[in-house]
């Protein structure tokens, strides 16, 4: 946040600059480029000019040729003033021996160009057909310096006949070029066709004899205009070369470039004060910037530091509550929940309890003879019994269960979600014998208690947990009565059924064998014609010592010992030769509903049984319907759908029992094959209540039959509840309304009648 503004005003100002650059570039490019035009032209005037000035000296010796020839008046025109020729100083005539035949001097002698003579010999000896010029440098003598020697020859009919010299006065010359304004550093320059200064103007003085003479500034003077160092200065300046025509003289125009870029000084600092004017904004606005986001991440940071310390202490203020929660609900010595925490935990576990057929109990545990442990043995040793005492209890429960110390040596626990009152007393039974062993060293002391449990079972000892714990406390008082280290349940005909719920326990192998169990049958009937549509086979223990016992005592039992299997196998095998003998009796047959148990569907022989027993009856699959429960799907899936999807390939119909006691939707349900939703008898025995039953019903019959599935409902004990079943579009019933459970031979005429309908219709 904070590099950003910078990174951003060190781009626009280099840009800014460069823009500036190049624009002063551009500008200085140009003036030198108007230097070098204005240079040429004036080059090219200048040239042309004195060119001009020696195309005189071509027709002064055509003059020389004609005095030479016998024209003697014609010597008269050969003197400059005569001629009003002011460019040149003074003519002199020499024949081919190099003889002086006239000057326009007083003089006798021309020595002056004597030298330019010898020169010419050399130079035309072999091109005599050349008339060309011969250009000398200027005299030492400083007064003469302006003149420049030159010498041209000159025959006739191609026949040399000597040389017409002459001194060019370079000064007047170059004083025609005075007025022109060159600017400052400007100059005119006369060179030779060696590159040697012959003279130079720089618009106010005239100066010869500089004794320039570079070979560089004669290639340069080949080159027309160009930008280069000023040959013997070594300052650069903006050049224009122009050649007199025909002659070996060459103008050299020039400007310092410093001199030309000063022009352009005044542009180019406006250019530079406007950008460091923009500059300055840039950084200003970049300071500021900068300075507002470092402001920015300031606050931001006391913010952040702020909302963590304010976390910190809303985490502090947690853990502090959660710390005194704990204490305020927690027994400190065992670590327990106490009472409060009890109370809490039980009324939401009862609030689910009245949906369940599941057992739920209250155990008191009271410890024996604990007070004379502590009064003779003291607190500590009292304090690390009830320690190891909570723990052993802790150790007799499931994870879904609660204990509790309410104080001194009373524990209580909820147990939960138990099968039958069985399990219940056999949890009490391990709580005994748990805290019954010896308590190895205890602060060096070995010792024993033995607990008194009074049992309170939900819902028919209490509605609450007050009136529970109340009903468990009378029956601990009970247990110590009956000589302590025991339980007692509140209900005293279960004291007695605990006990028979060992011998049922230990019997049953030897009533299967002894073929003490039996079947009765429910019928089922259609709810649109009142016609019986199937049978459940219910099984009975017909004990010869405790008369006719039902399942719901011994089926649990059978479930925990393993011999559910045996036990089913032998449903299944006493249905089916029924049926038989039935059908042999030419008496009408129904479906007849099996009830297989969690524990079998884990069991691949299952299927083989099944299959064997209506193979073996030569009976039609379709005449067994599997009821099975919602907890069947809860271990191993994926193996319950294989064993269901080849029962229901072979005919059999499938059909859930208990239906909305578990936890799954029609929709899970939907994904295995399942023919029939049993709605569980908790729904419809307060279908007539305001309690919602009514619309749960409903919407399952009517999702139900959107997914292709029948409906039955069992525990129908009322005609108000079969009207409402019948219009919520129910399509079977079963229950006491029409006929509770009875052997086959009660069922039979039912079988024979085929129908209910003088008692559906009743009323
Ligand atoms: P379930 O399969 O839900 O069977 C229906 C239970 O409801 C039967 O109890 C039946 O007598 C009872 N019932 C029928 N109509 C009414 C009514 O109108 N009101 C009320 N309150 N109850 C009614 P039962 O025969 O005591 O069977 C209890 C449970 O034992 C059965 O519940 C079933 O889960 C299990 N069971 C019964 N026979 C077998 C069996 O052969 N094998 C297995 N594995 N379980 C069985
Ligand atoms: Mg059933
Ligand atoms: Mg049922």
């Amino acid at each position: 946040m904070i590099l950003g503004p910078i990174f951003l005003a060190v781009l626009l100002l280099a840009l800014i600059w460069s823009l500036v650059m190049s624009r002063i570039e551009e500008d200085e490019k140009l003036a030198i480029q108007n230097a070098l035009a204005n240079n040429k032209n004036i080059a090219h005037v200048a040239a042309e000019n004195l060119s001009q000035v020696l195309e005189r000296m071509t027709l002064y010796t055509k003059l020389a040729a004609d005095y030479v020839g016998g024209e003697r008046k014609a010597l008269a025109y050969l003197n400059p003033t005569l001629l009003g020729d002011r460019a040149y100083v003074r003519l002199a005539i020499f024949d081919r021996n190099s003889q002086l035949l006239h000057t326009s001097s007083r003089a006798k002698a021309e020595p002056g160009f004597a030298n330019l003579i010898e020169q010419a010999g050399k130079r035309w000896s072999d091109s005599a057909a050349i008339p060309s010029i011969v250009v000398g440098h200027p005299p030492e003598d400083a007064s003469e310096a302006w003149r420049i020697p030159l010498l041209l020859r000159f025959s006739a009919q191609n026949d040399f006949q000597g040389y017409l010299a002459a001194y060019l006065d370079l000064g007047y010359f170059l004083r025609l070029y005075q007025g022109v304004n060159l600017g400052t550093g400007a100059r005119i320059e006369i060179i030779d066709e060696n590159g040697f200064q012959l003279a130079e103007s720089n618009g106010v003085t005239l100066s010869v004899n500089r004794g320039i003479n570079s070979a560089a500034y004669f290639q340069k003077a080949r080159t027309g205009s160009d930008v280069f160092a000023r040959p013997g200065e070594g300052t650069l300046a903006a050049f224009a070369l122009e050649k007199a025509k025909n002659y070996p003289m060459t103008v050299a125009v020039s400007r310092d470039r410093d001199e030309i870029l000063k022009d352009i000084a005044p542009n180019r600092q406006r250019y530079v004060w406007w950008a460091l004017a923009v500059s300055a904004g840039v950084l200003l606005t970049m300071f500021s910037m900068t300075a507002l986001a470092y402001r920015q991440r300031r606050i931001h940071h006391a913010l952040t530091v702020t909302e963590r310390e304010k976390q910190r202490l809303i985490e502090q203020l947690e853990n502090e509550k959660n710390n005194a929660y704990h204490i305020a609900s927690h027994d400190h010595l065992t670590g327990l929940p106490n009472r409060l925490l009890f109370a809490e935990m039980s009324a939401s576990h009862l609030s689910r309890a009245r949906r369940s057929r599941k057992h739920y109990a209250t155990l008191f545990v009271d410890l024996d003879r604990f007070k004379t442990i502590n009064d003779s043995l003291g607190h500590r040793v009292g304090d690390l019994l009830l320690q190891t005492v909570a723990s052993r209890l802790l150790g007799c429960l499931r994870e879904a269960d609660v204990i509790a110390r309410f104080g001194g040596d009373e524990f209580v626990a909820l147990v939960t979600e138990v099968e039958s009152v069985g399990d219940v007393a056999a949890i009490a039974a391990k709580m005994v014998e748990t805290v019954g062993e010896p308590c190895r060293n205890l602060d060096g002391h070995d010792l024993e208690v033995r607990p008194s449990i009074g049992i309170a079972l939900y819902p028919q000892d209490g509605q609450d947990i007050e009136t529970l714990l109340k009903h468990a406390d009378t029956a601990m008082y009970e247990a110590k009565r009956a000589g302590r280290g025991t339980f007692r349940f509140f209900d005293q005909a279960l004291n007695s059924k605990a006990g028979l719920h060992l011998e049922l326990e230990h019997g049953m192998r030897r009533a299967l064998e002894n073929q003490e169990f039996c079947i009765h049958y429910q019928p089922q009937v259609g709810l649109s014609d009142f016609r019986l549509s199937g049978l459940e086979a219910l099984i009975r223990w017909n004990h010869p010592k405790h008369g006719l016992i039902f399942p719901g005592e011994f089926i649990p039992l059978a479930e925990e010992n393993g011999l559910i299997s045996a036990l089913g196998k032998w449903v299944v095998e006493a249905v089916c030769l029924q049926l038989t003998e039935w059908r042999q009796r030419g008496i009408p047959l129904v479906p007849v509903a099996v009830n297989i148990s969690a524990r079998q569907m884990n069991d691949m022989h299952l299927v083989r049984e099944l299959c064997d027993a209506v193979d073996h009856y030569e009976l039609a699959p379709e005449l067994l319907k599997l009821e099975i429960t919602e907890s069947c799907f809860m271990n191993h899936p994926e193996r319950v759908v294989r064993i269901l999807e080849i029962l229901a390939k072979k005919g059999f119909s499938i059909e859930i029992d208990d239906y909305g006691t578990g936890f799954s939707s029609l929709g899970y349900i939907k994904m295995f094959p399942v023919h029939t939703i049993k709605i569980d008898r908790t729904f419809i025995k307060n279908i007539r209540n305001d309690t919602g039953d009514l619309e749960i019903v409903a919407s399952t019959i009517a999702l139900g039959h959107k997914l292709g599935l029948s409906i039955i409902a069992e525990g129908v004990e009322t005609r108000e509840q079969m009207i409402h079943l019948k219009t919520a579009g129910c399509d079977d019933i079963q229950g006491y309304y029409f006929h509770r459970p009875a052997s086959a031979s009660d069922i039979e005429p039912i079988l024979i009648r085929g129908d209910f309908k003088h008692d559906g219709m009743a009323h």
